[in-house]
């Protein structure tokens, strides 16, 4: 088999490439390794940035986007029992963010790339990539019982933190840049009508709790735990009752209960390789960089990323030019370097520590009074959770 852009992986960043490369005339083909039921019904992320709304919209994969999403121009931060609102929109001049499931962006993704006639291997197994230091890649695997090689131009590492692209890059090449936070979060599903229009960001002396949403009948909630948790340790009454405590406000304001449809816990890492490609190998998404999920903004990420390689492959199958490739990690890093950063500064504000003191608890509360009483700060805040602007947009040749 024989394209011009092989992909290793369906999640986000997999089949948002393989769509912006076929609205410019390139072909790829996307491996994976899962069922395409499985990758449609992963719970991950749910919360979408103007740009990457924007994108969807404008490359014609936005439709039940603009029908389903909930749009959201503020959200809250919860300190001392009281709330306060952040209105992002008016901070941004008119920008907001849209909550809609990754794997809701997925099935469109899905749908769309097969109502186009794209390729997708589901279930691939023993995948591995090969000739990207030189010219020629390409991308073993087993598929319906046999094996395969799919020879390209060029490979897309999109598969993911735990996939095989990243480590299939000659050892000393990659630099890591890693943290592990001491905790995770335990997350739930929840079949009740969210508690609030808005997400609510919680610091509580008993640790973070945030209050989410999937649609106007699921809510998605999170409390702050231990890293090494066992799940079991949380019957779903001792879920509602930290929830209860931990979002409680002053003003009367109730959590509202439902059946747990689904829970689980997520550890909290931020991890970053530089470069971002190797050879006709380039990395994006998850598995270049992880995200601590607090500041919402894994997948927001990764489609960041493939607006600058599919702009980047577009300009090289145009002209021959090989400036915009040879310069995607650099023109990647720097957004992914500001977003860890976000990411960063918004889970440290809002967690406890297991060293922390009274002097880091009142600068915690220090820091957030300051952010939700100072316009300047607010609107920082404000102006990367809705997204920083990307360098140029989207346009079909
Ligand atoms: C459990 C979990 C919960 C999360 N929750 C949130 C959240 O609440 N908020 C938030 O903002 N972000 C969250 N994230 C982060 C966000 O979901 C990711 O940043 C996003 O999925 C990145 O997209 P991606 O396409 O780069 O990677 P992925 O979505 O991981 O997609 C990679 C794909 O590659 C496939 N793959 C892996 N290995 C191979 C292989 N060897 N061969 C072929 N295919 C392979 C995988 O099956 C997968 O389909 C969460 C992530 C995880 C893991």
């Amino acid at each position: 088999m024989r394209t011009q852009i092989g992909i290793v992986g369906a999640g986000p960043a997999g089949l948002l490439l393989s769509h912006l490369l076929h609205l410019q005339g390139i072909e790829s083909v996307i491996v994976e390794a899962r069922s395409r039921k499985y990758i449609e019904e992963r719970i991950r992320a749910g919360v979408l940035e103007q740009g990457t709304v924007d994108m969807l919209v404008e490359t014609g994969v936005g439709e039940r986007l603009k029908r389903e999403g909930l749009i959201h121009h503020g959200i809250e931060l919860r300190f001392n029992r009281r709330g306060h609102r952040i209105n992002m929109y008016e901070l941004t001049g008119g920008k907001a963010i849209t909550i809609y499931a990754q794997h809701e962006v997925v099935k469109d993704l899905v749908s769309a790339r097969l109502a186009a006639g794209g390729q997708i291997f589901f279930e691939a197994g023993d995948v591995s990539v090969d000739g990207f230091s030189g010219t020629t890649p390409s991308i073993c695997f087993a598929a319906d019982g046999k094996p395969h090689e799919l020879s390209c131009d060029f490979i897309a590492g999109c598969d993911g933190f735990h996939g095989v692209c990243r480590p299939s890059i000659p050892s000393g090449v990659l630099t890591a840049f890693d943290r592990t936070y001491p905790f995770a979060w335990l997350g739930i599903l929840a079949q009740a009508p969210p508690s609030s229009h808005e997400l609510v960001y919680a610091y509580h002396e008993r640790g973070f709790a945030l209050l989410s949403m999937r649609s106007p009948e699921i809510s998605r909630l999170y409390v702050q735990c231990p890293p090494d948790e066992d799940i079991a340790n949380w019957p779903d009454e001792k879920i509602w009752q930290e929830l209860h405590t931990r979002l409680e406000c002053v003003d009367g304001w109730r959590l509202a209960e439902g059946p747990i449809i689904q829970k689980g816990i997520t550890g909290m890492r931020s991890f970053v390789v530089e470069p971002m490609q190797y050879g006709r190998l380039f990395l994006a998404g998850d598995s270049a960089h992880i995200v601590p999920p607090t500041g919402a903004k894994g997948l927001n990420l990764a489609a960041a990323d493939i607006r600058v390689i599919s702009r980047a492959l577009g300009e090289y199958y145009a002209s021959g030019k090989t400036q915009l490739l040879d310069s995607y990690s650099a023109t990647c890093l720097r957004r992914v370097w500001k977003v860890q950063r976000f990411s960063w500064w918004m889970t440290s504000m809002l967690h406890r520590f297991s060293d922390d003191n009274p002097f880091d608890q009142r600068r915690q509360l220090a820091e957030l009074d300051y952010v939700t009483s100072s316009r300047a700060a607010s609107a920082s805040l404000a102006e990367n959770y809705v997204g920083l602007p990307m360098d140029w947009s989207v346009r079909p040749r």
